[in-house]
């Protein structure tokens, strides 16, 4: 089992396998100048497939692909074969935007995915393309679909809230009446550059608190909307009937709704205390918090150094997670390149 320096139990990594994506989402990446790293700066396959198995012999249990969009990487479902074969490891879930699972949602489960997350910010098709700057809702859709054709449970919706982008959360709720859905609505968080056009207010503003809209206001929001539109009353979920999951989200449901809403605080309630991941990105950094820069270059050690040496770069990242962050405005890296 994997303890940091706070006490605190690590089981969870998440993996970046890319900073490249086929969105520009406005919170997320600036429209145009995007440097992606060059090739040979991504870790390898290979190379994330080592660290993986070092990770679980330290206690990982789980680990959750991401990016960027990880499915715009090629060779990603023999890589999740790899890395479902690794002894000792339970799951491999993945975070996507959904516009590629109507190609890879059944050869993902065929290759033993355990669990997708789909992020998706608007059912409006104007707003959804406004806000990937180009994206197609209808693909995303597909792709929520193919999820629960390839089999996929639980399958779990992303939506991040912003305040300009006035989105439509009673639209969301009622995705979960009918289906197995699990909509949880993101707190904005101020990751990346302020100054490099990620960001909301006029597409080049970059994070505004303003804009972040607390989780009490989302609920408050979908209950006063639930009940007026006679879906009855948003009731709180106890942990065991919630959905499985192996982070800090809250749940809901309407009653009879086959699906639950959720919400994730990482503004108005710091979940430092149980926070249970380490980051590696895909140009090989191992972050032990989202919020802070610190990071470990595992990079040149799975490249140059033994498997005792990125042992040890593991128990560094344990030692050195911070107890918890200050949530000052804006990190080195943007959302894409840690991957949330
Ligand atoms: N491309 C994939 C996707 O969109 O699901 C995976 C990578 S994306 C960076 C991972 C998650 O981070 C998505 O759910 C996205 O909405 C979220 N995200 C990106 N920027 C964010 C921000 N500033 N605040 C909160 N969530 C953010
Ligand atoms: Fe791409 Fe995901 Fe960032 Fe959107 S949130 S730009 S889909 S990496």
């Amino acid at each position: 089992m994997a303890v940091d320096s706070r006490g605190r139990r690590i089981d969870y990594l998440r993996i970046s396998l890319t900073d490249r994506c086929n969105l520009r989402c406005v919170y997320c990446m600036p429209d145009e100048g995007v440097e992606w790293k060059p090739h040979d700066e991504i870790l390898t396959f290979e190379e994330i497939e080592r660290f993986a198995a070092l990770a679980v012999e330290a206690g990982i249990g789980k680990i959750r692909l991401t990016g960027g969009e990880p499915l715009v990487r090629h060779g990603v479902v023999d890589h999740v074969r790899r890395l479902m074969a690794i002894t000792g490891l339970e799951a491999v879930a993945l975070t996507t935007n959904g516009t590629l699972l109507p190609r890879f949602a059944a050869p993902l489960a065929e290759a033993g995915l355990t669990r997708i997350n789909i992020s998706l910010d608007s059912l409006d098709p104007g707003t959804y393309e406004r806000i990937t700057r180009g994206g197609n809702l209808a693909e995303a859709l597909a792709g929520l679909d193919a999820a629960f054709e390839a089999g996929f449970h639980p399958v779990k919706l992303n939506v991040v809230v912003v305040r300009s982008l006035d989105q439509d959360l009673l639209g969301f709720a009622r995705m979960t009446l009918e289906r197995p859905l699990h909509v949880r609505f993101i707190e904005y968080m101020p990751v990346g550059d302020a100054e490099d056009g990620a960001g909301c207010h006029g597409e080049g503003g970059g994070w505004t608190a303003s804009d972040s809209v607390p989780s009490e206001e989302v609920l408050a929001r979908l209950a006063s909307e639930g009940a007026a539109a006679g879906l009855g009353e948003l009731e709180p979920l106890a942990k065991d009937a919630a959905p499985g999951g192996w982070g800090p989200a809250r749940y809901y449901r309407f009653p009879g709704a086959a699906g639950t809403l959720g919400v994730i605080s990482p503004l108005s309630h710091h979940f430092c205390a149980e926070c249970n991941r380490l980051r590696l990105t895909a140009d090989g950094k191992l972050r032990p918090c989202l919020f802070s820069d610190e990071e470990i270059d595992v990079r040149a050690v799975l490249r140059q150094g033994t498997e005792d040496e990125v042992r040890a770069a593991i128990r560094s990242a344990l030692e050195h997670k911070p107890e918890g962050h200050e949530m000052r405005v804006g990190t080195l890296r943007r959302m894409s390149q840690i991957g949330g």
